[in-house]
């Protein structure tokens, strides 16, 4: 026997009924897309490892130790799995030219992966939803992209998602503050841990972010960036806030809300939860007007932000807030084989015009290439019994019937399986498409 083949650890596959309420959600998401006026964008999963490392910046989580990175066997190109896709949307802006005309508002779903510790909520292939404005400056984008994530926790009828925002301000004065930072850490220097120690004057923000409980006091006073912010970075965030508030939406001000990528200024926000334990937070996202010059592009301003799929899904589940799954609107009993062209043909005809179908067919089982004779019997079908069983399972409103003496006078009998179970009522075949549509839900 060979070795049984399995997943890789930490990447899921999605399974049904699970992956209806993820075609579900996406569904919810194109909708609010649409409204907002975003189109997608699809890049490549596989970008080269020098994109992440410029976009993200050397001193960070992702970068140093979370990427899946690996040599092409035939180029020798490094590459890499798309740990987020920010960077890469904003290569394809730059090399196709595509904010020669103006600013534009895109969005993507997919796959990212990052070698972390799986756990709940964490996971190394995992999936963002996210959107980006790119191409445009003024705080009232930042609001309209925080209004179009509040107003989809209100469609999916999620509560208690808290916004915590923030402003990253400019570069002058984040130098003021790093260079407050490092001698307010120095001056602390046995309370840091490693990691903290060795950012300590490459990427000192960073260690805002940190996790280790013993230096969140530490932290909680560390000199605060939004003291440093000039007029214009601290008028931008103000005039977010007062959109925010006309629109009823709540936040608070976190001034250690720092983000794990080095691309952001100005505006920084997060919605959290504190539902999913220590991965609580579903959204993060920001501006980042310096990435796409610093990526080789012509300087223009942008912002966005990025959903975690999984964890939206697992808040949804434990609300009981996922959709219950719609069955088919006709399950097709099929006693016996023997007219089995005409019945696909009716099948067809209905699935043509909209109704959707689930057709009974017997399982196989048993090595591949020996299947029964074509003119199976009719007990190789099932019993009606069983197939009755299999419709009421289904879903299906209604059950036809697709019996020998019904077919051999070109008939079938429609049987209701919900609303006003039992009903029934005969229709000829020779004019599917009159009876079709009341089948239609
Ligand atoms: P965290 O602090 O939880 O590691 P992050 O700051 O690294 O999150 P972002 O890079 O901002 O996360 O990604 C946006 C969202 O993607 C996160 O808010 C989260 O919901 C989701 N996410 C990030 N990493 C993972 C992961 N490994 N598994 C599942 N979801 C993830
Ligand atoms: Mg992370």
């Amino acid at each position: 026997m060979s070795q049984k083949l399995t997943a890789v650890k930490g990447m899921n596959d999605l399974l049904p009924p699970e992956s209806h309420s993820w075609v579900w959600l996406e569904g919810v998401v194109r909708g609010i897309m649409n409204r907002y006026a975003y189109s997608n964008i699809r890049t490549p999963i596989v970008e080269p490892t020098a994109l992440f490392v410029r976009g993200l910046g050397e001193v960070t989580d992702i970068v140093e130790k979370e990427m899946y990175s690996f040599e092409d066997r035939l180029n020798h190109e490094q590459l890499t799995l798309r740990p987020e896709a920010t960077a890469g949307v904003v290569r394809a802006v730059i090399e196709h030219n595509l904010l020669y005309e103006g600013g534009k508002r895109l969005y993507y779903m997919g796959p990212m992966f990052r070698h972390e510790r799986p756990q709940r909520g964490r996971y190394r292939q995992f999936h963002q939803i996210g959107a980006e404005a790119l191409g445009f400056s003024l705080p009232e984008v930042d609001a309209e992209l925080i209004l179009m994530a509040h107003n989809l926790w209100n469609e999916l009828g999620l509560k208690n998602i808290k916004l915590e925002l923030n402003s990253l301000g400019e570069p002058a004065e984040r130098s003021l503050h790093r260079a407050a930072l490092i001698e307010y850490f120095e001056s602390n220097i046995e309370v840091l841990d490693e990691d903290a120690k060795r950012r300590l004057h490459s990427n000192p923000l960073r260690i805002l972010d940190t996790k280790n409980p013993s230096m969140q006091e530490l932290v909680e006073k560390a000199p605060k960036l939004m003291d440093f912010l000039g007029e214009s970075s601290s008028a931008h965030l103000a005039k977010v806030c007062k959109i925010l508030d006309l629109n009823g939406v709540t936040y608070s001000i976190n001034s250690r809300l720092v983000r794990g990528m080095d691309y952001y200024n100005l505006t920084v926000f997060e919605f959290v939860t504190d539902q999913l334990g220590s991965q609580g937070t579903i959204c993060g996202g920001g501006r980042y007007d310096y990435l796409i010059s610093q990526m080789g592009g012509k300087p223009s301003p942008a912002v966005g932000w990025a959903i975690g799929v999984e964890r939206v899904l697992e808040l949804l589940k434990d609300a009981n807030l996922l959709p219950s799954i719609e069955g088919p609107d006709v399950f097709a009993v099929v006693p016996s084989s023997r007219d089995i062209e005409k019945v696909m043909q009716v099948i067809q005809k209905l699935r043509v015009k909209g109704v959707s179908v689930q057709m009974h067919s017997p399982s196989a089982s048993g090595n591949p290439g020996s299947a029964k004779p074509i003119d199976a019997d009719a007990d190789s079908r099932g019993s009606m019994k069983s197939q009755f069983k299999r419709a009421d399972a289904s879903g299906a409103k209604f059950a036809l019937i697709f019996g020998e003496d019904e077919l051999s006078n070109g008939l079938v009998t429609i049987k209701t399986l919900r609303d006003g179970v039992g009903l029934q009522r005969v229709e000829a075949l020779s004019n599917v498409d009159d009876w079709a549509s009341s089948l239609k839900s």
